[in-house]
């Protein structure tokens, strides 16, 4: 499961341009993955300050 640590999320919105199925959501509360994220990994290291983690890629499990 791809996972984002909300406490560490800035809300930035960076990931949800890289994600090629577009399941990265941002509110203005939080930042939400979509049920067809394809657990690629993809996004993890776009974020800066590394909130996001799990997935198929390498990524620090949270
Ligand atoms: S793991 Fe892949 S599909 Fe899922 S949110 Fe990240 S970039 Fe998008
Ligand atoms: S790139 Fe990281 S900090 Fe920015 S919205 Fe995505 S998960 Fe949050």
């Amino acid at each position: 499961m791809i996972d984002v640590d909300a406490d560490t999320c800035v809300l930035c919105g960076l990931c949800t341009g890289v994600c090629p199925p577009n399941a990265l959501d941002l509110t203005p509360t939080r930042l939400e993955v979509l049920p067809h994220c394809s657990e690629c990994g993809y996004c993890i290291p776009y974020c800066p300050v590394g909130a996001i983690s799990g997935g198929r890629a390498r990524g620090r499990r949270g």
